[in-house]
């Protein structure tokens, strides 16, 4: 009697569990980076932009969106 399809199984099991893990930690990586939005303005601008020359107010892409601003067609801020 051989055992040795039994030994194989045994140890394509054992290597199935081993490399199963580790694929969980990718999710949250969205691109968030920093905008500017104006005191009136209802766009938001990257930085360097000539419209935030009276006012600048720093905050993540994500919270402009939030708060209802809308891209700035000059700067494109976030498409580079
Ligand atoms: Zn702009």
């Amino acid at each position: 009697m051989r055992t040795v399809f039994s030994r194989l199984f045994l140890a394509l099991a054992l290597s199935a569990t081993i490399v199963a893990p580790s694929v969980a930690v990718q999710e949250s990586r969205r691109q968030d980076p920093t905008v500017y939005g104006t005191k009136t303005g209802s766009k938001y601008h990257a930085d360097g932009c000539r419209y935030l020359r009276s006012s600048k107010i720093a905050m993540k892409l994500s919270e402009a969106k939030k708060r209802g601003l809308t891209a700035c067609s000059k700067c494109r801020p976030g498409k580079e």
